[in-house]
């Protein structure tokens, strides 16, 4: 912990943490001392992690990115953060990220942008970017992430490490900030799936009196299945994964990472996901409505940020919530709130449920194909910081690859496939039907 410690002051310009606190990890360190002591500690504990600041924490202050909740102290801790506390891990601050997890870049933070470890004038991706930057800068060996449209895959993937989104329900969202609740699920990310396997069956479980979609669903272990043969596992291609807007610098390490596995024995069967240029504007409209109804709770009332002066309570509730929100949240409010308004909600936000809907079926066609899908995470490797600042349609075009799977629901990672332009880390996405994380765990693993 003391070297994590060290080596986050060292490279604090990254901007991955928000929040540290020597003696209170300090503290969780010794506690871990005297579990490892006894003999009986379960496999994790003494191991440190940072926590995404969007997992509510009674040690730490939490702002999902935020200054409307700057200062704000949850009474109590995520069931994700108390899940890895009760094997002994200690936790070693808490991570930037976008604004309530709105972003493909962590441009959106409050608190400033998170450079990519790699090259530090390139963005690390988003959300969850504070999380992959730490873990690819070795400022911590581990952290978790949420991941509603892709923000687990996309900044694993521009940083050069592993993370997986599990299947949706799988990991409670009791104390993870709301962004879009039907599409929030947390996730770890790791240097390997190795890593991620161990922290994944730590993180989840059932936790049905607190979380109504949590899946009833025992805990597993997730790395019984590491080092199983693929022999004869058959990987679906979707060609829509492959179109002209994929960079040739990503094709070519996809290419090379599905032939190895051919070389491991697999098969690869080309596959169909007809639908998938539309995920992007049916998650910008099912997104934005869930978060418009989410974020009707920061009304300076009872949490965070109050507006200083006004004139009665109607104008503290605007002027709170016109100070405390960053252009792209407002932005969300705002398309949530019209696409679920008399009149356009049967045009826009009935429409996207309906097309939702089909997206889910089109993967369970392509699973009576395949085993599991391949492709890549993003269309290309992380760009320039600044250089989409001003264009928020272009952040939402780079997650076509990782919105199909979120609307579906079903459980998706990212391991490092090789380099691109630049130099900069790709990665490969891998998508399974529900509840098959101990399968993806163990494709990924095999390329590493
Ligand atoms: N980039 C997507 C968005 O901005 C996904 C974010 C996420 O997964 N939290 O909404």
């Amino acid at each position: 912990a003391q070297h994590f410690l060290r080596r986050s002051a060292e490279h604090a310009d990254l901007g991955a943490f928000l929040v540290q606190d020597e003696d209170v990890t300090l503290a969780q360190a010794r506690a871990a001392d005297v579990l490892l002591a006894s003999g009986t500690a379960p496999a994790l504990a003494g191991v440190p992690i940072a926590h995404k600041d969007v997992f509510v924490t009674k040690d730490f202050p939490t702002t999902a990115g935020s200054k409307m909740l700057r200062g704000y102290r949850s009474p109590f801790d995520s069931t994700v953060v108390s899940n890895l506390a009760s094997q002994g891990m200690v936790t070693l601050g808490k991570l930037n990220c976008d604004e309530f997890a709105m972003g493909s870049a962590n441009e959106n933070s409050a608190y400033g942008p998170v450079k990519n470890p790699w090259d530090i004038a390139r963005v690390p991706g988003g959300s969850s970017g504070g999380s992959a930057a730490a873990v690819a800068a070795r400022l911590a060996p581990a952290a978790t992430g949420t991941d509603t449209g892709g923000s687990i895959r996309q900044p694993g993937s521009f940083c050069g490490i592993t993370g997986i989104k599990p299947t949706y329900g799988r990991a409670s969202r009791y104390g993870m900030i709301a962004f879009a609740s039907s599409l929030d699920q947390a996730g770890p990310m790791a240097r390997t799936a190795e890593d991620c396997a161990l922290l994944l069956s730590a993180m989840c479980g059932p936790d049905l009196d607190r979380d109504s979609t949590s899946l009833d669903v025992p805990a597993e272990d997730f790395s019984r299945s590491l080092g199983e043969s693929i022999e004869g596992l058959r990987i679906g291609v979707p060609k829509e994964f492959f179109g002209s807007g994929l960079a040739g610098d990503v094709r070519a390490c996809i290419e090379a990472a599905l032939k190895e596995y051919e070389k491991q024995g697999a098969r690869l069967v080309e596959v169909s996901l007809p639908r998938t240029e539309m995920a992007i504007p049916v998650y910008y409209i099912i997104a934005p409505a869930e978060a418009s109804s989410n974020l009707a709770r920061f009304d300076g009332v009872k949490f965070g940020h109050r507006a200083s002066h006004y004139s009665d309570l109607e104008d503290m509730y605007k002027k709170t919530r016109a100070e405390g929100f960053g252009e792209e949240v407002l932005r969300r409010i705002m398309t949530g709130t019209y696409v679920l308004s008399h009149g356009y909600y049967d045009a826009y936000y009935l429409q996207a449920q309906k097309i939702r809907r089909m997206i889910a079926d089109d993967f369970q066609q392509v699973f009576k194909q395949c085993d599991l899908i391949a492709g890549p995470v993003a269309p290309t490797v992380a760009w320039q910081l600044g250089a989409q600042e001003r264009d928020p349609l272009a952040d939402y075009l780079a997650d076509i690859f990782t919105l199909p799977a979120s609307l579906a629901g079903l459980p998706g990672m990212t391991v490092p496939a090789g380099f691109g332009e630049g130099g900069m880390p790709v990665g490969m996405q891998l998508i399974g039907n529900y509840l098959q994380e101990a399968r993806l765990l163990n494709v990924a693993h095999r390329l590493q």
